[in-house]
């Protein structure tokens, strides 16, 4: 390890060894530090997903049957409140085992260049004249001082680069609390009856899913609930008295946390990055992250790179533009799902249903959509049957009022938060009064957790 690298990546997880290989490749000198040891690296949980396509297009390695690979799938349904009117959502997705591919990610940085130290803890930024200079980080019980132009937060939720800068340093230092997470709990179960097998299918309702696992006599049936796992735990007790399930044994449980908020307004500041979960990248309509985080680094990469060929300042300013590519590319979507999607989980079972009967919201055309990271457009056409679909349940007593008003607030809301968005400033001047109006809006929308206690 050396004393000074063009740019320090704080965790070397999926995020971090994305954004070290693509420095890395273009002869930039990178250092990856992470607390945990090698063999426990990515060991938060077992199996995650990957759009097939996705591999292509961020040139990511493919994983190896009999190593990290586990599975793959083309499509899932998704299914209404009481497991009818399944809709088919395409979607070819590639199951891998998260520490194994991680390591492989790990491998994959290295041998483009980077430098990866384990065992070796953030412990704080060093700054110079008020700007970041490197980190101080400890091994061993060895404390070390490292000099970098970018110090790059891929932490995870503990955020923990984000968290120790200065309130006034350009970046939210909030901490990523409970009522911005999903609690995920992970059923690994076996079917009791050796002939029955796994049927891909979701239940937006509950965020529950059935799910393919190593084993393929058996499945994953998975939860994401707001606030704690006890949540998990209520809403899994409901989803399991409404659904037919394929009878089965719990083999094992797994637990863990992905971010649910909007990020933070600006992702960089002065020789700093915010980057995966740290940042809050995840997708709104299931919570996972590693290619949304992906997609960020790509915008982070088009501005860094050529900043740190050209000799230039990595600083506030010049790193600017990262927040307005991170925004066409998926920001101002994301905020618009995530705003909308507050409002279509305000509606009760029975409403659920009459939805997916009647093809509203939950509807092949906005799957594929929200799959993209988009939401869908409709034609006159469309719009009108869905507006007739929408009085006849009101007048059939199957939809309330309340219902339906805080689908359209959402939906507006939704609008209105991804135009203000792309109204990002294109440089620092003018963000405060940008931000006092994104405060305004997302107040609005609400948050997902909220619904859930209201319920
Ligand atoms: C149960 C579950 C299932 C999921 N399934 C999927 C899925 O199928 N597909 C998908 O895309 N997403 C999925 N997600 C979300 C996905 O796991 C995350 O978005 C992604 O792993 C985040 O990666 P990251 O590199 O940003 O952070 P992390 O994976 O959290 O990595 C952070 C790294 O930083 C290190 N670190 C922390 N503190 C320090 C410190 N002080 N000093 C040095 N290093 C430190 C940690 O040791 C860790 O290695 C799922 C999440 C959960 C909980």
């Amino acid at each position: 390890m050396k004393n000074s690298y063009d740019v320090i990546i704080v965790g070397a997880a999926t995020a971090g060894s994305y954004f070290a290989n693509k420095l890395a490749k273009e002869g930039i000198s990178v250092l990856v530090i992470d607390s945990k040891p090698e063999e426990k690296i990515g060991t938060k949980y077992d199996i995650f997903h990957v759009g097939r396509e996705d591999f292509d297009k961020f040139g990511i390695p493919w994983p190896v049957k009999g190593e990290d690979y586990a599975f793959e799938f083309d499509s899932t349904h998704v299914c209404s409140a009481f497991g009818n009117h399944p809709k088919y959502s395409p979607g070819k997705v590639v199951g891998m085992h998260m520490h194994d591919y991680t390591l492989r990610l790990n491998r994959w940085a290295q041998q483009a260049g980077a430098e990866i130290a384990y065992e070796t803890a953030f412990k704080s930024c060093i700054y110079e004249n008020g700007k970041i200079t490197g980190v101080t980080c400890v091994r061993n019980g060895e404390e070390l001082e490292i000099k970098a132009k970018l110090v790059a937060d891929c932490s995870g939720i503990p955020s923990v680069v984000r968290r120790s800068l200065p309130d006034n340093y350009g970046v939210e230092t909030f901490e990523i609390d409970p009522t911005d997470m999903f609690y995920v709990v992970l059923r690994y179960i076996s079917f009791t009856n050796p002939d029955d097998k796994m049927n891909l299918r979701s239940w937006p309702f509950y965020k529950t899913w059935e799910a393919p696992q190593h084993n393929p006599d058996g499945a994953i049936l998975g939860i994401g609930a707001n606030l704690s796992f006890d949540m998990c735990e209520k809403v899994y007790k409901e989803f399991e008295s409404a659904v037919n399930l394929t009878p089965h044994k719990i083999d094992y449980f797994e637990r863990g946390f992905t971010p649910y908020r909007r990020p933070p307004y600006s992702l960089v500041s002065d020789s700093f990055v915010a980057l995966g979960d740290s940042a809050c990248i995840t997708k709104p309509s299931c919570g996972e992250g590693v290619t949304a985080a992906m997609v960020q680094m790509d915008a982070v990469l088009e501005v860094v790179i050529p900043l740190i060929k050209s000799g230039k300042q990595l600083s506030r300013e010049n790193l600017w533009p990262i927040n307005k590519k991170y925004i066409d590319a998926q920001g101002a979507d994301f905020a618009n799902q995530m705003a909308v999607l507050i409002g279509a989980v305000a509606s009760s079972a029975e409403e659920n249903e009459y939805f997916f009967e009647n093809d509203l919201i939950f509807s092949t055309k906005n799957f594929i959509a929200m799959g993209e990271g988009g939401m869908p457009r409709f034609s006159i056409g469309e719009i009108l049957t869905m507006a007739y679909r929408f009085i006849k349940g009101i007048v059939t007593g199957k939809l309330r009022i309340s219902t339906i008003l805080a689908l359209l607030k959402a939906v507006m809301n939704g609008g209105k938060i991804s135009g203000h968005y792309k109204k990002f400033p294109t440089t620092p001047a003018g963000f405060d009064k940008w931000c006092a109006k994104a405060d305004i809006i997302w107040k609005k929308c609400g948050k997902m957790a909220d619904m859930v206690s209201d319920k």
